[in-house]
């Protein structure tokens, strides 16, 4: 029996750092990494990271949030000396698994949480790469200064954060009522806010044999997270809407933040 998700009798309280161990159960996983075919996700995401990481003259780069491998295979693909860290092991071994079935990587993995990120990871790398909005996992003001300030002592004296989160403003001010789906590569998963208000998005993803399954996150506000990696000593930070350069009037659905530590 593989284990199930766990959210307890109240899922709307289940607002913890540590509890992503448990949503990312097996079956999820494979789920998720079976419906959304790689080939697809990297046509839908295009070169962004990888052009942004050569424009900077990135080397080496630690993948934080590596899940399921995508962009730590993508980036030994293009080349990067890549170390992929993670706080789940399962995650961890289905990406070692992916590198090499996709393109014949052996992953250098390192299961360690962000918040003890120097205690398990050595070196300093030119990069830092957390990205499918996985920050939002942290609950609280404390574990995010935390985490961000892990990540900075990372990095070489002139090196990047890229992070990416959801555009949680959104969803947030536009109230519960027009919230919006998401459908990934076609009708094959929905994922949808179930539930919202200041201190939890619980997003609900639907599969076609109707299995359901949940994350709860954090909403983190756009301006919120540019000032807490203001903070901990990040100089510039740009942010970009859905992977383009500029964004207008109409709301992307992801931002991705750009932190240069000199
Ligand atoms: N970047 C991958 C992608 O886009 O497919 C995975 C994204 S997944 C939404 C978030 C990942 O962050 C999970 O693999 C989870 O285990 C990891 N994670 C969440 N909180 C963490 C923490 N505090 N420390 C280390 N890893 C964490």
């Amino acid at each position: 029996m593989q284990p199930a998700q766990e959210f307890g009798d109240n899922p709307v309280e289940v607002r913890e750092t540590g509890h992503y161990t448990e949503e990312y159960v097996p079956s999820f996983v494979e789920k998720w990494d079976s419906l959304i075919d790689w080939e697809k996700r990297a046509e839908s995401e295009g070169n962004f990271f990888i052009d942004l990481l050569r424009k900077w003259g990135v080397k080496s780069v630690l993948d934080v949030a590596t899940g399921t491998g995508f962009h730590s295979v993508r980036l030994l693909s293009a080349g990067f000396e890549t170390v992929s860290a993670d706080g789940s092991a399962e995650m961890l071994a289905m990406a070692f698994e992916n590198g090499t079935r996709q393109g014949g990587h052996i992953l250098r993995v390192v299961q360690a949480d962000w918040r003890w990120l120097n205690r398990d990871v050595h070196g300093e790398y030119d990069a830092i790469v957390c990205l499918g909005n996985s920050f939002t996992h942290l609950f609280s003001e404390r574990d995010r200064r935390k985490a961000l300030a892990e990540f900075y002592a990372m990095l070489k004296h002139d090196g990047i954060l890229v992070l990416d989160q959801r555009n949680y403003d959104a969803i947030l001010d536009d109230g519960y009522t027009s919230k919006h789906t998401y459908y990934y590569c076609g009708d094959d998963v929905t994922v949808e806010p179930e539930y919202v208000d200041e201190g939890l998005c619980r997003m609900r993803y639907s599969f076609p044999d109707d299995s359901v399954y949940h994350l709860n996150m954090f909403p983190l506000r756009k301006e919120y997270a540019r000032r807490l990696m203001s903070d901990v000593g990040f100089q510039r930070i740009q942010t970009y809407g859905d992977f383009q350069h500029t964004y207008r009037g109409e709301q992307p659905d992801f931002f991705v933040h750009v932190a240069e530590k000199e």
